[in-house]
């Protein structure tokens, strides 16, 4: 029961990597909020899933790439929850191609839902954190952001922009006791990681000195350590969930 007592916020815990997270909180105890772009069936099975430990659940229909819509999620959040502890930035999506054939759509908004939105987001919740003088960030980037990819430049740059922001903003913040910390998970068994051909995941397995893929549980323990009082001292940086990946 690491969390017993925090509140959380997690976008897009609908399914995949989020919905982990939020599973994990809610078993150490946290009050989970989350948010999901389209998936209302699914959100609504998650809140019940989580409220069976005994945590207080609710599900808001959000769009993070949008201002105006994290500005109202906080309040909506803070008046239901009255306070916020700790906010995980996890909502993206890909949209991948080579250069060459990647339109100024994919790129603009791959950059504007898993970029433009940690800025939405952590604006939206810091007034909170600096009123209470506590809070946790962690920032869902990716092993991509660290290393590129081919054939994901619009992807591997706002994962890249996410560990900037993170380490800015644990540089702004540490005085006021608000840490900020990222994830960097690599090939994880997802919805996401579903749509690549078997081949393309033959390979990503075959470079994992683990040899297998993570699961949502190996980084949602990640997170629960970053919002966790086991990592009370630990801020501005980037923790690889990777199988050794990139070692
Ligand atoms: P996923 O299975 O595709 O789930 C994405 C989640 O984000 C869904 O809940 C989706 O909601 C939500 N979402 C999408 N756009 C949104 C928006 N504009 N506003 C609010 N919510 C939105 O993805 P995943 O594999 O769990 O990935 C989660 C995070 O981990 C992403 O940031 C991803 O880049 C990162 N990551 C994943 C891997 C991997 O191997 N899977 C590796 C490294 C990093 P709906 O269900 O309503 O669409």
């Amino acid at each position: 029961m690491l969390l017993k007592g925090k509140t959380a916020v997690i976008t897009g815990a609908s399914r995949g990597i989020g919905r982990g997270i939020a599973e994990v909180f809610a078993q150490n105890g946290a009050n989970v909020a989350f948010t999901y772009s389209s998936s209302e069936s699914k959100a609504l099975e998650l809140e019940k899933e989580l409220s069976s430990y005994g945590v207080k659940v609710k599900s808001y229909k959000s769009d993070a790439a949008s201002f105006e819509a994290c500005e109202l999620l906080a309040s909506e959040v803070t008046s239901d929850f009255e306070t916020v502890d700790v906010l995980i930035n996890n909502a993206g999506i890909t949209r991948d191609n080579l250069l060459m054939r990647m339109s100024e759509e994919d790129f603009d908004d791959v950059i504007r839902v898993n970029l433009k939105s940690v800025f939405n987001m952590t604006k939206a919740f810091q007034r909170g954190f600096l009123k209470q003088r506590s809070g946790s960030i962690i920032n869902v980037s990716s092993i991509v952001g660290v290393k590129g990819n081919a054939g994901q430049a619009n992807y591997a740059a706002s994962k890249a922009g996410i560990i900037g922001f993170t380490k800015s903003i644990a540089l702004e913040l540490g005085s006021r006791n608000i840490r900020s910390n990222a994830i960097a998970p690599g090939f994880i068994e997802t919805e996401m990681t579903a749509q690549l051909d078997d081949a393309v995941v033959q390979q990503w397995r075959d470079g994992i000195p683990l040899k297998r893929g993570g699961t949502v549980t190996d980084v949602a323990n990640a997170c629960l350590f970053f919002a966790s009082d086991l990592s009370t001292y630990v801020t501005g940086q980037v923790l690889l969930v990777d199988g050794g990946m990139l070692t």
